[in-house]
């Protein structure tokens, strides 16, 4: 069963993974912000990415660059002229629509060849009567759209007090810039050798004609993009580096989303098409996602060639090469850019976590996320909370698992509530405390020092001692099975 979006974005609300930005003054367009399990949800995504991909590999270094640039790198990058979408208004509402996006919902006709008869054509279609395709807004249904015109994309500002041309900059549409600008200043404080790579998280802004589909598109998101660096004249298994290297990019960053928890059947590649490519591309290929919204981009990976680099150069005036100590020669290395969306990752990772159950005839909706993305690593639960000790002892564990872990106490329902609560956020495991692991006194019962470890997947449940928790979580948020795990202590 596929997940809705409207399922995704209420549990996200109820459950605090993410709201509506400025909910209380009406929200904007937009924007959304990231509640207490949606920012550990994003936080985990971004670390890991860097962890692979930065922390791991011998050719790869990171790098952090200011959101606001010099406003000729726009200019250089060609985003002042090119980074544009067509646009058409509606004559009656006013509304905005990118041109291209247009015909993606099916449309009211009424159709002269049929005495004015009433259609509704699905997206993309003619009339199969008139032949005539879609001139109405696909909001109102009564204007009719202006011939499209070019609309940039690029949010601007003024650096400093005065707002006037001279100050004009943007808000960085794409992280990759910061990269290309610091080619010089990483490779010679690295003393990197050619292939390289340097990789960055952070904020892009894009005045987006038509947002929507809840985080899938909006106007501020985040970016992970690696700019990887290659020497077009080598060769690399009898293939050019730079085409080598797109085909590793490529097949990584597909093995890299089913690491964690993607289904290869919800992944394919997209090849751009020769009319498609941007000017600066020699090929480019989109890793897409089954999401809710259908087939749609997650993450593009392009061969960008020694555009960016030529450019920069050209509109700085400073060599952006590389000396190839062994063709003796300066070079302008090729780009290879895997650049994925962090707010697409995380929503095509829940899309695919939520599960529906039935469990003794009630149903259970369980987010399976992979241990090292979910948000809360283990939640502690009394079973009794009209008892101090079990209380304090839910306490102290949960102090000592904090040390290492993201963990959560929670004593404000049952049992059943509880875990059904843990279910629903995707938290690997919980741990019950309860009368037999503190004893009681009253009835001469003496404390066993163990507690209930549940699994969220098998919903097993087995009882380990306090003082064994921190090694037992390190191998199961590490990797370990459930069944090993647990058989060790059966
Ligand atoms: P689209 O065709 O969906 O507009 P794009 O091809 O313009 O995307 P890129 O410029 O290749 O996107 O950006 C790289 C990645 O950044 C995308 O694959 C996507 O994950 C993310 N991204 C781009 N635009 C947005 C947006 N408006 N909201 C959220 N994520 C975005």
């Amino acid at each position: 069963m596929s997940v809705t979006m409207d399922t995704l974005v209420s549990l996200c609300k109820r459950r605090g993974f993410i709201f509506q930005s400025s909910e209380i003054y009406g929200g904007t367009g937009s924007c959304w912000d990231y509640g207490p399990l949606g920012v550990e949800l994003k936080q985990n995504i971004k670390r890991l990415w860097w962890r692979d991909y930065i922390q791991r590999r011998p050719d790869m270094v990171g790098l952090d660059a200011s959101i606001l640039m010099h406003p000729t790198v726009w200019k250089a990058s060609g985003h002042v002229d090119n980074f544009t979408d067509p646009m058409v208004d509606c004559l009656e509402c006013r509304r905005r629509f990118r041109a291209d996006k247009v015909d993606e919902t099916p449309w009211v006709h009424y159709c002269a060849a049929t005495k004015g008869n009433k259609f509704t054509i699905p997206a993309g279609e003619p009339c199969s009567h008139c032949g005539e395709r879609r001139t109405l807004c696909p909001e109102c249904g009564k204007g009719s759209l202006t011939p499209p015109r070019q609309f940039n994309l690029m949010f601007k500002t003024f650096m400093g007090p005065v707002e006037e041309d001279a100050s004009l900059t943007y808000l960085r549409p794409e992280t990759a810039q910061g990269i290309f600008v610091n080619f010089d200043n990483v490779a010679q404080s690295m003393r990197r050798k050619l292939p390289f790579g340097i990789g960055q998280i952070g904020k892009a802004f894009r005045n987006e004609i038509t947002p929507g589909n809840f985080i899938f598109r909006t106007r501020e998101f985040e970016q992970m993009e690696i700019e990887y660096f290659v020497n077009p004249r080598d060769t690399v298994e009898g293939k050019p580096a730079d085409e080598y290297w797109h085909e590793r990019w490529i097949a990584d960053s597909l093995a890299w989303f089913q690491r964690y928890g993607l289904r290869e059947e919800n992944l394919r590649l997209r090849e751009h098409e020769k009319d498609e490519l941007a000017h600066y591309a020699k090929r480019t290929a989109d890793i897409e996602y089954r999401f809710p919204i259908g087939w749609s981009e997650l993450m593009g990976i392009a061969n960008r060639t020694d555009f960016d680099l030529k450019q920069h150069a050209q509109f700085s005036g400073k060599a952006l090469s590389y000396f190839d100590e062994e063709r003796k020669e300066h070079v302008v290395p090729y780009v290879i850019e895997p650049s994925a969306g962090v707010d697409r990752a995380l929503l095509a990772f829940l899309a695919d976590a939520y599960q529906e159950e039935e469990v003794r005839g009630e149903k259970r909706v369980v987010l399976r996320f992979h241990p090292e993305l979910a948000p809360v690593k283990v939640a502690i639960l009394p079973l009794l909370k009209k008892r101090d000790d079990v209380v304090r002892t839910a306490h102290a564990i949960r102090d000592t698992l904090a040390k290492h872990w993201t963990v959560v106490y929670d004593d404000t329902a049952a049992i059943g509530r509880l875990y059904r609560r843990q279910d629903e956020v995707g938290t690997p495991y919980c741990v019950t405390v309860d009368v037999q692991t503190v004893g009681d006194t009253d009835k001469g019962e003496s404390a066993d020092g163990k507690v209930t470890i549940r699994d969220r997947d098998s919903m097993e449940q087995v009882r380990v001692p306090i003082d064994a928790l921190p090694t037992v979580f390190l191998d199961l948020l590490s990797g370990g099975s459930w069944s090993a795990v647990a058989s060790r202590f059966r």
